[in-house]
């Protein structure tokens, strides 16, 4: 692995210094976990952590994890500085939210909307559940 990947010290897109990597794959350097500056850099997972998101940006570097001796995880890294914060809801996102959550609403039998979120188990409003079940115990008690 040490001869896999020796330490080298080149120019990097995320320090005015050259600071030290662990060679290049696809063209981006190699970082070794451990070696990545966690303030000026992240995963996607990690932006997505701090509410941020790549915003486009390509990969600066790759970071690699060596899961077993024969397994090797490699991870795109970002640029902290170039990312965004995550798009906001919006107004579009918030009427299909509304949308979705009305079709929960409509009762199955009266076809009306209660003003709450049915239970998924029945999609009825209270009243027809209760004239149901009513319906159900009167034929019950007859039989
Ligand atoms: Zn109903």
């Amino acid at each position: 692995m040490a001869r896999q990947y020796p330490w080298l010290l080149a120019p990097v897109p995320w320090s005015p210094a050259q600071e030290w990597i662990r060679g290049y794959h696809d063209g981006l350097p190699l970082l070794s976990y451990g070696c990545a500056p966690q303030h000026l850099l992240a995963t996607r997972r990690q932006l997505r952590a701090k509410g941020k998101r790549p915003n486009g940006s390509d990969p600066v570097a790759l970071l690699y994890l060596l899961h077993k001796p024969s397994k090797k995880l490699v991870f795109a890294i970002y640029l902290i500085a170039l990312a965004a914060p995550v798009r906001p809801m919006t107004p579009a996102k918030y009427s299909a939210l509304a949308k979705a959550n009305l079709a929960r609403r409509i009762c199955r039998s009266c076809g009306k909307d209660p003003l709450y979120i049915l239970p998924t188990s029945t999609k009825q409003c209270w009243p027809c559940f209760e004239a149901e079940h009513a319906t159900d115990t009167t034929e019950i008690g007859a039989a």
